[in-house]
């Protein structure tokens, strides 16, 4: 922060950025995977919200409404040469067990603002919007042109975010980077790393699921004939589970674990350093190390949905079981298919693709990467700042289309507990994590490149 910067953020009213955040807390726009269950009339009004909190940014910058519910709006600035785009989503997923204070309530109670969406993402909206709103307040025009693109249904997998890359690539944008939601400034990452890291993620993983379908005869079930259709789906659940695919840590996790190693300790300290020479060692330590560090290393399957026979006394005559998999970078859609037909190895069990992502391309840590981790360095200098490998899929993964570059990091320090409230219960954003945050996206579009 210049001398300058620092007198004027030091009269800002602060206060104002917070109540902002909690307006937007307080309206419940929870998105369904089926448009007809959503409370459309709650979009509705938070529109109307973020047009009443950030009223300079919706009269300078031209504002592309996008169906049915997303916003795409453009920054002009000096140039168009290399333009970015800011991301998050207005959406939030519905609430889940009891919570100590209201979910919707946007209450500050120990120097927190609690509520769904303060984490995920509605933080980062209010935080993108204020940075906005306030540089608009001082006069500031950026270097080059700043585009912000807030989805309506990221939390279903919904389609504005395709729609608004659409949008772009008809407008001929090419953006020089994307930033959207997805790693923090994360408190205690990794066992006996003390220093906060700065994750940026610089990948994510392919959602794709699969239906195993076997058909039968049926029949009643005093005659039961061996290997009808429920025992054969249960025959292809073991054999895929008992078979992983390979496993091996790919590059950006080496970079973490490289980072990660002059604050971790000292036993640690060697492995983590050499991680390039040592990957195979390495990711023999992560499969043993459990299931979510063993995620970090291949793609992963969960056999999450199943059926059979509606009645006790009656046999299936189709035996179903759904597979969702999370493809690893460097693993493909068709590979981890014939993977599964050659482990099942039955050819009585059909195989429906029912989604497919492939994993996104790993982003280049180059200048723009340079330029997210510097404002991290700056804004969070006690922080360690690394890219990885993200194992949930955000909207960004669509603009992978029209931009080589795609960062996954909101500027928020954030504990572990935390970081597990997201989708699930006491969801809350320090007080103090919010302003940062809405100094980091200042910062970042402050020091824009000519
Ligand atoms: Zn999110």
């Amino acid at each position: 922060m210049t001398p300058g910067e620092g007198a004027r953020e030091g009269t800002r009213d602060h206060s104002r950025a917070v109540g902002k955040l909690q307006a937007l807390v307080r309206i419940p726009t929870v998105s369904h995977r089926d448009w007809s269950l959503v409370d459309t009339d709650a979009f509705d009004r938070l529109l109307v919200e973020l047009e009443r909190q950030f009223p300079l940014l919706h009269e300078r910058l031209e504002l592309t409404r996008i169906p049915t519910h997303a916003l795409l709006l453009r920054w002009p600035g000096r140039s168009s040469e290399r333009p970015v785009v800011l991301m998050a989503h207005l959406d939030v997923v519905p609430v889940e067990g009891t919570w100590q204070h209201p979910p919707f309530s946007g209450d500050v109670v120990d120097g927190s603002i609690w509520g769904r969406g303060t984490l995920d993402d509605k933080g980062c909206v209010a935080a993108i919007c204020e940075a906005v709103e306030t540089l608009l307040e001082d006069g500031f025009v950026p270097a080059q042109d700043v585009w912000l693109s807030f989805g309506c249904n990221e939390e279903v997998s919904g389609e504005a975010a395709t729609l608004a890359v659409e949008e772009l690539a008809r407008r001929d944008v090419r953006p020089w980077f994307v930033l959207d939601e997805g790693g923090a400034v994360a408190s205690e990452a990794f066992p006996g790393v003390a220093a906060p890291v700065g994750v940026v993620g610089v990948t994510e993983k392919g959602v794709t699921s699969l239906e195993l379908r076997v058909e039968g005869r049926g029949g009643h079930a005093s005659t039961p004939a061996r290997m009808g259709p429920t025992a054969r789906i249960a025959r292809a659940i073991t054999r895929i589970d008992r078979s992983p695919m390979p496993a091996s840590t790919p590059e950006p996790t080496i970079e973490l674990f490289r980072r990660m190693a002059p604050h971790a300790p000292l036993p640690l300290r060697a492995l983590m350093a050499n991680a390039g020479r040592l990957g195979p060692v390495l990711t023999r330590a992560l499969v043993a190390a459990g299931p979510e560090p063993a995620a970090m290393t291949r793609t992963t399957f969960a056999v999450t949905t199943l059926s059979g026979s509606p009645a006790l006394n009656v046999v299936a005559a189709t035996a179903k079981a759904g597979v969702n998999i999370r493809i690893m970078v460097g693993d493909t859609v068709a590979g981890v298919l014939e993977h599964v037909r050659k482990v099942v190895a039955d050819d009585q069990v059909h195989i429906d693709v029912v989604e497919q992502n492939e994993p996104s391309p790993v982003s280049p840590r180059d200048e723009a990467f340079g330029l997210v981790e510097t404002t991290i360095a700056e804004l969070f200098p006690d922080a360690v700042p690394a890219p990885y490998v993200m194992m949930a899929a955000t909207d960004s993964r669509f603009f992978t289309r029209i931009c080589d570059r795609v960062y996954r990091f909101a500027p928020f320090r954030m504990t572990k507990a935390q970081r597990e409230s997201i989708h699930s219960y006491d969801e809350h954003l320090g007080v103090d994590a919010f302003l940062d945050g809405v100094r980091w996206y200042r910062r970042l579009i402050e020091r824009l490149p000519a």
